[in-house]
């Protein structure tokens, strides 16, 4: 048996207004080959300006990395032509990231992990191609799309803990708001490094790396198909060869593109046109102070001080507006169980029904703080409680308006139950003499009667109660 390492080297496009290099828009969705400037292709005679905000969202991500980050930011540029690049260059960070040295710390059923990150840098993106049957085509609105590229040290140990930490670091990226993170829209791609080594041998393998994997199920796939087919070179004596693959979703499988072994020579050298940029610390302080408190020590608190399942844990901070509402609820004063009960389970079976996205409705904590007080408080039953939920998020009312609009509101007056009750026996006279004559089970009808009689606005516990006493005193 083998033992497996994996690296992954993740690229994020970052959600900002403009380019990280040039005022054109940062956006390649629609209208292709608009979005693009002269600085973007690199016409003599202009020069690139470094994106202030993409360097905050940078700075906001090596922070929740906990990296060292760098005191000043320059900038190298890596040569290669390629035609989704149209500068013949891409301005990276090789020889100073802005950050290295982090940690990101995952958790699952078992426990929790640190996944060391090497290092964090700043980039640029390449034009799209599409390829066709015998041609392709070009859109250059993603060129110079501002990037943070997140590389890990090889420290993943199983495909389910690649997968954890891509999802846990999508969560953090989404959480500050940097970008949506959008594996569908390509927002965040990666290079998936997979090596085996026998289960003795403290050395690690010899890696194929797969370029450019689009989806988190494509990851799943890829790795696997490289542990089989690592194992079964391994189990022949073939020798593992250091070279890149690339991976095709249509057959699952990955295909060896180049021998690696420093094929490239991308000729890097400090970008000349960008001089070294001070990173003030206390522009790192103040994003350190602001920073919002992150999806995995969310569940930490969810888990442990609340006692809540990993499973409930990680179903509420799926989204940070989810985990937002849950708080606030909390905040309000409702039981965490009870308000998680209501997110984790009727709260999704309502959006799965009605194929909505949690930000397509309006619900609010005060709103569902009230709704579980109505219910303890004996207000409204659970049945009544479902109804009033649907109502609520479907026409955005506090609970107490709904169920006085749909007269739900449950009698609790013992003195109004009890004359209610009385009524019912007085007009059930030959039930009451039979309850008299032994058959106690007769309380059962005359029960049933008292909850028909009153439209099920009547509480239930308490009319039961107040029937058996009443009883007595016939
Ligand atoms: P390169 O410069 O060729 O891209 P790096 O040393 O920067 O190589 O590593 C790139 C990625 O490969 C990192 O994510 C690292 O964790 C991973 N990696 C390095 N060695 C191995 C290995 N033996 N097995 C699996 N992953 C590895
Ligand atoms: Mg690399």
């Amino acid at each position: 048996m083998y033992k497996v390492t994996i690296g992954l080297e993740v690229h994020v496009e970052l959600n900002t207004k403009s380019k990280m290099f040039s005022p054109s828009v940062n956006s390649y969705d629609k209208n292709i080959n608009t979005n693009i400037s002269v600085i973007d292709f690199a016409f003599p005679g202009t020069l690139p300006t470094v994106n202030k905000a993409a360097v905050n969202k940078a700075i906001s991500l090596a922070v929740a990395l906990n990296t060292e980050i760098s005191s000043y930011l320059m900038f190298d540029r890596k040569n290669y032509y390629y035609p989704d690049l149209p500068k013949g260059f891409q301005i990276t960070q090789m020889t100073k990231p802005l950050g290295k040295n982090g940690y990101l710390e995952i958790l699952d059923e078992n426990g929790s992990k640190k996944v060391f990150i090497h290092q964090i840098h700043i980039e640029e993106d390449s034009a799209s191609l599409d390829h066709k049957d015998n041609y392709s085509v070009i859109n250059y609105n993603r060129v110079g799309v501002p990037l943070v590229e997140i590389v890990t040290e090889p420290c993943i140990e199983s495909v389910d803990e690649a997968i954890n930490f891509l999802e846990t670091l999508r969560n953090v990226i989404r959480y500050l708001n940097i970008s949506d993170a959008d594996q569908t829209k390509g927002q965040i791609r990666c290079d998936v490094n997979v090596s085996l080594r026998k289960e003795d041998s403290d050395e690690l393998g010899v890696r194929a790396e797969v370029k450019n994997v689009n989806s988190f199920q494509s990851v799943r796939e890829a790795i696997n198909y490289e542990i089989e087919r690592q194992t079964e070179c391994l189990n022949n004596g073939i020798e593992i060869k250091r070279e890149t693959r690339r991976y095709s979703p249509d057959t699952g499988k990955t295909y060896s593109m180049r021998e690696k072994a420093d094929a490239v020579d991308y000729k890097y050298y400090v970008e000349p046109n960008i001089p070294k940029i001070d990173i003030e610390p206390s522009l790192v302080e103040n994003i350190k102070s602001n920073m919002i408190t992150l999806p995995v020590e969310r569940m930490k608190k969810y888990i442990n001080e609340y006692g809540l399942s990993y499973r409930e844990a990680k179903n509420l901070i799926r989204e940070k507006e989810i985990s937002d509402l849950f708080n606030k609820t909390i905040d309000l004063g409702s039981n965490p169980k009870e308000a998680s009960n209501w997110i984790t389970m009727k709260l999704t079976e309502y959006l799965n029904k009605n194929a909505l996205e949690f930000n397509e409705i309006s619900i609010t904590a005060e709103m569902l703080n009230e709704l579980i007080t109505l219910i303890n408080n004996k207000t409204i039953s659970n049945e009544q409680a479902k109804k009033v939920f649907e109502v609520m998020i479907g026409e955005s009312k506090m609970p107490n308006v709904i169920i006085k609009e749909l007269g739900m509101e449950q009698v609790t007056n013992e003195e109004e139950i009890r004359k209610f009750v009385n009524e019912i026996l007085d007009d059930n006279i030959d039930a009451v003499n039979t309850y008299k004559s032994g058959k106690i089970n007769i309380v059962g009808f005359l029960m049933g009667q008292v909850l028909k009689a009153s439209g099920g606005k009547i509480n239930p516990g308490l009319a039961n109660k107040i029937l058996n006493i009443e009883i007595q005193k016939r």
